[in-house]
């Protein structure tokens, strides 16, 4: 849960840096997309993104989770694959050689704001 409270300020920060630079005063839709490798829960982050939020112009917001799948290059298959967690082996071949090539970042997708 720090976790996810730590990562919501980051995101609350970045927001209000667009907002310096783009002279925007209030967001009203947050699209955050969350790899499914980033470790990210994503019930924590939409509670604790209500919390950091509170007192900033992202408060009225509304969070969109926009959800991306975990990608890794097998080396038996010679193909990306999709993967629902790390360390999963090759849904086609069974390996568990497997190099992760996506998924496993978090950010700010799109912002409308007002
Ligand atoms: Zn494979």
């Amino acid at each position: 849960m720090m976790h996810e409270m730590s990562l919501c300020e980051g995101v609350i920060q970045l927001i209000e840096e667009q907002a310096r630079a783009q002279q925007f005063q209030q967001v009203n839709t947050v699209w955050l997309e969350i790899g499914a490798l980033a470790g990210v829960e994503i019930e924590a982050m939409k509670f604790g993104f209500d919390v950091v939020t509170k007192g900033t112009l992202a408060e009225k917001s509304k969070l969109i989770i926009v959800d991306k799948p975990g990608e890794a290059w097998c080396m038996q298959c010679a193909e990306t694959i999709t993967i629902k967690q790390r360390f999963d082996s090759c849904p086609q071949c069974g390996s568990y050689q497997l190099q992760v090539t996506g998924g496993e970042e978090m950010r700010i997708k799109e912002l409308e704001v007002a």
